[in-house]
């Protein structure tokens, strides 16, 4: 299996630290809204690297944290005038529904920063014994990058242009720094944000250390894969690198991988730019299936542009695998025979070829546009050579084959029969109209419409208010 190594730039041959075990740990998302579908594509992508490790019959111990504790959240927490706690509760659950409804699976363990405050402590007073950090006068630990050789060794950049670049920019209040690019472990609280005792100052951590304390916690001072966004290559992973190689004198993980950005008029989807549309929107537009088919039409490494066009492609894609697992699944109720013909064993002979076809692209740093290709070939296969007189193995073959090639996706090869809230508006608005143009039977229609889809109007004063049956 081949994986694209962001520190060597180049596809390198998996090599597990443990025979059959992977450890993996990707940075998850700071909580303090609703995630968007930008932060859906790492987790829809790094659940399907897990999802094949598990077919290959690797055992896999996924961590994935979630930041708790950052400006953001207490920004918001202030807005509303209630505590960080509230907030990142709030959105946790909110993420884990996200998550459920994209079909990413639970991680192993999902960890918090607030939950590890003195595993970073602990962490922070072994860089200074070791001297790879140091505590400015005001309190703030930062670590010392000219300790640690390695430094810029993932984000390919040489320690010299980094100072030369940090120089220009002149940071307020990190005056205690001995060097430009050195970074904050640890700092003083301000008025009215949540903070925890050290022995350096009453105050926080930065970013990165949570990273750094958690994996070690959970997985072990050595992991196989680290992974995120290709935005946290650098300052975020280059500097987890310098934490955890310098406090445990071991190389921390053997394979960096980043996923490119989901775009918007290809411009990176970002809560700061104000350009991003929640998971949660575009469920009530699509049923998620569709995200998670379209997240995976492309490369993980290729930029990927969101658009209606492209969703609407994804989703007839999704229809037409669906469709075909459900001839299958109608073939296979009818009375078969057992014989496979020999034209049959031809056939067989070219679906485990597009299985292998099927592999052959996952194990090529997990290429699912190639993958989705060789499931189409499967199900193009069954539409072309299923009827009523397939014998029942060769039946069965095709149906459990392209399910378990689906799932590998985390797709989902039952079709659902929830209906979206989107749905249902965009039904509400129909019947409004109708009865605006005093066209009562097409309204009634449509209310009858969504009886049958179990859903209730109420026509009240304030407009139409519907509920599930
Ligand atoms: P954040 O909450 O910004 O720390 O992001 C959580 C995860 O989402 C990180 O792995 C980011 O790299 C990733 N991410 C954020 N925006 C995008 C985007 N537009 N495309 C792909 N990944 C993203
Ligand atoms: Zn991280």
């Amino acid at each position: 299996m081949k994986i694209f190594n962001t520190l060597s730039k180049s596809k390198e041959e998996f090599v597990p630290l443990e025979p059959g075990k992977v450890r993996m740990y990707v940075c998850g998302p700071t909580v303090y809204n609703y995630i968007h579908i930008g932060n859906a594509r790492p987790m829809i992508v790094f659940d399907t690297v897990r999802r094949y490790f598990e077919y290959k019959g690797y055992e896999v111990n996924y961590v994935s944290n979630f930041t708790d504790v950052d400006d953001k959240i207490i920004k918001k927490a202030l807005e509303e005038g209630v505590d960080s706690d509230t907030i990142s509760r709030r959105y946790i659950a909110e993420c884990k529904k996200d998550m459920e409804s994209m079909n990413v699976k639970p991680a192993t363990t999902h960890p918090q920063a607030t939950q590890e405050i003195d595993g970073m402590l602990e962490m922070i007073r072994t860089l200074i014994d070791k001297g790879h950090a140091y505590a400015a006068q005001d309190g703030t630990v930062y670590f010392r990058t000219k300790s640690f050789p390695g430094y810029g060794k993932l984000s390919h950049k040489n320690l010299d242009e980094l100072q030369s670049g940090f120089r220009e920019i002149k940071v307020t209040g990190e005056e205690g720094k001995e060097d430009p690019s050195d970074f904050v472990l640890w700092k003083p609280k301000k008025e009215g944000e949540p903070f925890w005792e050290s022995p350096w100052c009453q105050g926080r951590p930065g970013w990165h250390i949570e990273c750094s304390v958690m994996s070690r916690k959970y997985l072990g001072e050595q992991i196989d894969i680290h992974a995120g966004g290709e935005d946290l290559v650098f300052p975020h992973h280059e500097n987890e690198i310098a934490q955890s190689e310098a406090a445990n004198g071991k190389p921390f993980a053997t394979y960096w991988m980043h996923n490119a950005f989901l775009n918007i008029d290809n411009r990176k989807m970002s809560k700061s730019l104000g350009n991003f549309f929640t998971v949660r929107e575009v469920g009530e537009k699509y049923d998620l299936q569709v995200l998670r088919f379209f997240m995976l039409s492309a490369h993980y490494r290729s930029p990927l542009n969101f658009s209606a066009e492209l969703m609407e492609a994804s989703r007839n894609g999704l229809e037409r695998i669906l469709t075909g697992v459900e001839r299958l699944k109608d073939a296979g109720q009818k009375a078969l025979g057992e014989t496979v013909t020999a034209e049959e064993e031809g056939n067989l002979e070219s679906a485990r070829g597009l299985v292998a076809k099927y592999e052959a692209a996952m194990e090529d740093d997990f290429n699912t546009a190639d993958a989705i290709a060789a499931i189409f070939e499967l199900v193009k296969l069954a539409n072309a050579t299923v009827s009523g007189d397939s014998s029942r193995p060769y039946v069965e073959y095709l149906a459990t084959t392209i399910k378990k090639l689906c799932d590998v996706l985390g797709v989902l090869t039952e079709r659902k029969t929830e209906v979206l809230d989107g749905e249902v508006e965009a039904l509400i608005a129909r019947r409004q109209q109708a009865r605006k143009e005093k066209n009562f039977a097409l309204a009634d229609q449509i209310r009858q419409q969504l009886l049958d889809m179990g859903i209730l109007l109420e026509d009240t004063r304030e407009g139409v208010k519907w509920k599930r049956a």
